[in-house]
């Protein structure tokens, strides 16, 4: 388990199943202590012992086991509320607190803001604290959701959003696939100097079986190939070593597309 300490909250980082990570906020002004994607409820239990706290809420990112898997467990031991998209009700178990996709609310002191982010999913939210972003399996370490039930144009939108949220954010994601992300990244954009240090920075990172996760947003916005269609120069140099004259939708589309097979 690792900790990070944000202005207001602590974010606990819990590493689960094959390569989830769950994460527990942690209020520091209130006994709220919220799971985000309790993959495992006894992953998130042997953390909870561990810190001398318990768990009060739940909030999932999207529908899938992996991720709210833990929902049942934590809610007949600890009582906690389930606050998820009213539009996946019916498929998040044990869901107590509907909320819209895209809305505010408050949790013990904590300010929390969810962005709607249809594409890997239909329902798929992210949770947003100051600079903490909760983002599931849309955005990842160099790397981005597949689109299982939303169309390309949804998850375009999506990362649209997230791209415009500002620089110093954590990125928070459900996943370490960092380092296979990166070996995709390097193929497609080869020249990039940003690039090759997060290559070298994580690599290591991994060997010392630390996480690469939280990364920032302007690592991401600077190294993501995902994230990379939304700089001008970046949508030229991909149409030069392509022969194609594509817009930055369809550069997206089409990395989404190769790195479906890659
Ligand atoms: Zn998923
Ligand atoms: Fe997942």
């Amino acid at each position: 388990m690792w900790t990070y300490q944000h202005t207001d909250f602590l974010v606990h980082q819990i590493p689960a199943l094959n390569d989830n990570y769950i994460y527990l906020i942690q209020d520091c002004h209130s006994d709220a202590v919220c799971v985000v994607d309790p993959a495992l409820a006894s992953s998130v239990q042997t953390a909870c012992e561990t810190l001398g706290i318990k768990p009060t809420h739940i909030f999932n990112t999207h529908h899938h086991w992996d991720h709210t898997d833990g929902n049942q467990t934590l809610i007949e031991k600890y009582g906690v509320e389930v606050i998820a998209n009213a539009n996946d009700a019916a498929r998040i178990p044990g869901i107590s607190q509907p909320i819209s996709p895209e809305t505010s609310l408050k949790v013990g002191s904590l300010n929390i803001q969810t962005l709607d982010l249809p594409g890997h999913t239909l329902g798929h939210i992210a949770f947003v604290m100051d600079d903490a972003l909760c983002c599931g399996d849309t955005l990842f370490g160099a790397g981005c959701g597949r689109v299982f039930e939303g169309s390309m144009a949804q998850m375009w939108d999506s990362l649209q959003k997230l791209y415009a949220l500002k620089d110093n954010m954590k990125v928070y994601c459900a996943h370490e696939y960092t380092l296979l992300n990166l070996r995709f990244a390097k193929a497609v954009d080869k020249d990039n100097e940003t690039l090759k240090k997060r290559i070298s920075d994580d690599t290591r990172t991994r060997m010392k079986q630390q996480p690469t996760i939280p990364s920032t947003l302007g690592l991401e916005k600077q190294t993501n190939p995902f994230l990379r269609p939304f700089n001008p120069d970046f949508v030229h140099q991909y149409n030069q070593e392509n022969s194609a004259n594509m817009n930055a939708f369809a550069v997206f589309k089409d990395l989404r597309e190769r790195k479906n097979t890659w």
